[in-house]
């Protein structure tokens, strides 16, 4: 991995600050022009209107710059269309540790996912309940578990 796609691959979500946006799959891809050295990053942005792409894009322009490419380019890339199945292993195991519900996978025939098999991120029970669609970002809803009575955000499946 090159140096520049290890500063990019580092930026965290700046709404999910547990989780980079490598894990997230928000990043594509991180190439080097070999003639001229300039770095153009590939991203696609998850939730629509998310204004945490601004930000994102800010992040990685200026940890490019730390590594020696101040000119690098981010490009945005709308398709194929981002879904919280692109979320890596480590991305969903480090939100579960930060308290945070990971999204169910969504299933493609148009079936919508059993809202039943969110589960409770600190006790692991599935007797969840979701209390707002919004949580603390409109990326997440707010659950609540009826277990041990702890609410908790749980990124939307998308
Ligand atoms: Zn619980």
């Amino acid at each position: 991995m090159s140096r520049a796609r290890q500063a990019v691959a580092a930026v965290v979500d700046p709404e999910i600050r547990v989780v980079t946006i490598d894990d997230l799959g928000i990043l594509r891809s991180v190439q080097e022009d070999p003639a001229t050295g300039r770095v153009v990053v590939t991203i696609t942005p998850t939730y629509t209107g998310c204004p945490a792409m601004d930000v994102i894009r800010a992040d990685i322009r200026r940890a490019l710059a730390a590594v020696g490419h101040p000119d690098a380019e981010v490009r945005t890339v709308h398709s194929p269309a981002w879904s919280t199945d692109w979320i890596s292993d480590a991305g969903r195991a480090k939100l579960a540790a930060a308290g945070i519900a990971p999204p169910v996978p969504v299933r493609r025939d148009g079936v919508v996912p059993l809202t039943l098999a969110v589960r409770c991120p600190r006790c692991g029970s599935p007797e969840t309940e979701q209390l707002s669609r919004f949580g603390s970002t409109a990326c997440k809803a707010l659950w609540r578990c009826r277990s041990c009575a702890e609410p908790f955000d749980h990124v939307k499946a998308l």
